[in-house]
């Protein structure tokens, strides 16, 4: 079995690429200056060489440092000699009838993350990006909730997610009006509140005015209710929050939740309420899913109602979207909206999400990669070779 690193700083933040050169792309703007005063660029000229650079990684996302052309010739040599501007490998990328596509990419030996890039009818679209391999909490309507967890995503890792998905929708430089994605969710692999730390530096490099320049009410941290850390994380991003809610009393959420036994609706509501910024205009969207006869019904939404009361919120209901060996069905079109239409009602907006590149398994809950299986495989690859060299 996979072993769990769930320590950031046990992990390397200075990658080597392919060819043993330090990848910089990903990096936040202090370790980007690290990685030049350790090279020898000297230090009164490392403040504007750090930040040229992290123009045209993060603004241009150039892959060559050939293109730098305000920096140097021999610079760019040795630059290019010590560091590389690569990206991890895009082991797979595959497009669903309705425009989603999904990337599979490996960000190191056994580590392969998903992310989906979701374009809406309008103008905008929205990355989905992971912040763990696997999770440790054991939901039981999302297929991620059944892979256990491999590791969190580094920052790096993070923003790499929305490096990929750029250069595959050709959107360089983030200056340029014209661009797809608009929008970034934490609602891949994951949750994103058992890795706070690396999940807020990757939003400040994703926000960056001179970099990949989201504004940070463009982001939406999505969590089942780590409830120690919503404010926390809030403080730390001014993100959007979204909330897993899925059942609206203790004992059905509890049941379908297990992290519910530990921070039960009354200190998830009470963290909401607390989530820095709160107003009409910065409202917690709480998320639905729509199980059949299980939390579906009229007596379900007026608890939802109640709950809510007091909150800026809007209810997004999300049809269950099936996956391999999954416990349960998606409640019936006419439950959906009986249910919509009670809780709109009472004032909350609530759409109904369209599943959204279900043929290619890229819906919300569908993500669950193979990284436990290749670890074994790639261990066992690795046992078989020392076992070759062994005399
Ligand atoms: N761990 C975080 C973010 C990832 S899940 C969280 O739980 O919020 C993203 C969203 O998809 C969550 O609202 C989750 O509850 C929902 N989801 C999980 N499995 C699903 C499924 N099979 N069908 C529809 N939505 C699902
Ligand atoms: Fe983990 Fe979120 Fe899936 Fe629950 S819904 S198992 S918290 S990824």
């Amino acid at each position: 079995m996979a072993t769990p690193i769930l320590n950031n700083e046990a992990l390397n933040v200075r990658e080597q690429s392919r060819d043993d050169r330090i990848l910089l792309a990903g990096l936040g703007r202090k370790e980007l200056a690290d990685a030049l005063i350790e090279f020898g660029i000297d230090p009164k000229k490392v403040r504007m060489r750090s930040k040229q650079i992290f123009h045209w990684i993060y603004n241009y996302g150039v892959t060559d440092w050939e293109a730098m052309t305000n920096i140097a010739k021999p610079l760019r040599k040795s630059l290019s000699e010590k560091f590389s501007l690569e990206r991890p490998e895009l082991i797979e990328r595959q497009v669903s009838v309705d425009g989603t596509r999904k990337y599979l990419i490996r960000m190191a030996p056994g580590i392969e993350v998903e992310s989906v890039f979701i374009p809406a009818v309008s103008k905008t679209g929205a990355l989905c990006v992971s912040s763990q391999v696997g999770c440790t909490l054991t939901c039981k309507f999302c297929h991620t909730g059944t892979q256990k967890l491999v590791r969190n995503l580094t920052a790096r890792e993070i923003a790499l997610q929305v490096m990929v998905a750029r250069d595959d929708l050709n959107e360089w430089p983030s200056s340029s009006v014209e661009r797809k994605l608009t929008n970034i969710v934490f609602m891949g692999m994951g949750e994103p509140l058992y890795n706070t730390e690396e999940v807020a530096k990757a939003v400040d490099i994703i926000c960056d005015r001179e970099g990949l320049s989201f504004g940070r009410r463009r982001i939406t941290l999505s969590t089942s209710g780590v409830v120690p850390e919503i404010v926390k994380a809030g403080q730390q991003t001014q993100a959007m929050l979204a909330i897993s809610l899925h059942a609206a009393n203790d004992e059905l959420r509890t049941q379908i939740m297990p992290i519910n036994k530990k921070y039960p609706l009354k200190d998830l509501m009470a963290a909401c309420r607390a989530y820095p910024g709160l107003s009409n205009s910065k409202r917690i969207t709480f998320e639905y899913v729509m199980l059949k006869g299980i939390n579906d019904s009229p007596k379900h939404a007026k608890q939802l109602i109640n709950l809510l009361k007091g909150i800026p919120a809007k209810v997004n209901l999300i049809p269950f979207n099936p996956w391999p060996g999954s416990p349960y069905e998606c409640s019936d079109w006419e439950t959906i909206e009986t249910f919509a239409d009670k809780i709109n009602a009472a004032g909350y907006a609530s759409p109904i999400r369209t599943p959204r590149g279900r043929d290619i398994l890229a819906a919300c809950g569908q993500l669950r990669s193979e990284s436990e299986k290749m670890r074994a495989s790639e261990r066992r690859k690795l046992e078989h070779a020392s076992a070759d060299t062994n005399p």
